[in-house]
């Protein structure tokens, strides 16, 4: 029934008033999911209160590199110098991924880093799970607009929350698995490697492999068929 009808009825009814919802003068906030890039969702996603996390943090921390990359690397959240710069992984865990990324010939600026959550956790506690499931959405709209070739997860949380794995990481690193379409490989969080070193030994073959994948694919790409080197 259109709305005329529906007064016109409501008028032969007797019902001599009739109170209409003033009409939205501001367009809703653009809804991140739908954004058809990273930049925009980026700027949809800058005032988000859709958990408790946004009381404690400075900015939000989306993410940052190549949108086009070939590897995404996924944390679990920003730390205060993130918090403070606006970027992922720039305090001293994120040195040493940039050394990570070195030894694999990769760097900074060709990959993708983000976190599972995008706002700091007060006092760097763990990402609750509530807030986690609020922010996964995004995380999985980036990496769907990315369309990378590899997401490795830094870490348990990172492989908790996208996996659902809650055994220790160092029983099922280092081994590709597919996820949401995705070859992704858990490896150790820097942080971890930071206070473990002598787990930095099997981090680097974690990394090997890491590069073995993405010069198999390149070899593929260029038909010179599986096996090329990095
Ligand atoms: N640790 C994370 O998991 N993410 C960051 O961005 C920084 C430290």
């Amino acid at each position: 029934m259109s709305r005329r009808d529906l007064l016109l009825y409501l008028r032969d009814l007797g019902v001599e008033e009739v109170l209409l919802a003033e009409k939205q003068r501001v367009a809703p906030p653009g809804d991140p999911l739908a954004c058809p890039d990273l930049d925009t969702m980026a700027q949809a996603l800058a005032s988000c209160q859709r958990c408790r996390l946004w009381k404690g943090r400075t900015q939000v921390v989306f993410g940052v590199g190549n949108p086009r990359a070939r590897v995404v690397f996924v944390g679990e959240a920003p730390g205060a110098e993130e918090d403070r710069q606006g970027e992922p992984f720039v305090g001293r865990a994120g040195q040493l991924l940039n050394a990570m990324l070195r030894a694999c010939g990769l760097s900074r600026q060709e990959v993708y880093i983000a976190n599972v959550v995008k706002c700091r956790p007060p006092g760097n506690r763990d990402p609750e799970d509530d807030e986690a499931a609020s922010c996964l959405p995004f995380l999985r709209r980036q990496l769907a607009l990315i369309g990378p070739e590899v997401v490795v997860l830094l870490g348990r949380v990172a492989a908790r929350h996208l996996l659902g794995i809650t055994a220790p990481i160092s029983s099922y690193r280092g081994r590709f698995r597919r996820w949401e379409g995705m070859d992704v490989l858990p490896t150790f969080h820097p942080a971890y490697l930071l206070r473990n070193p002598q787990a930095k030994r099997e981090s680097w073959e974690d990394l090997k492999l890491l590069r073995r994948r993405l010069a198999t694919s390149a070899g593929e790409a260029q038909g010179s068929g599986p096996g090329g080197v990095v």
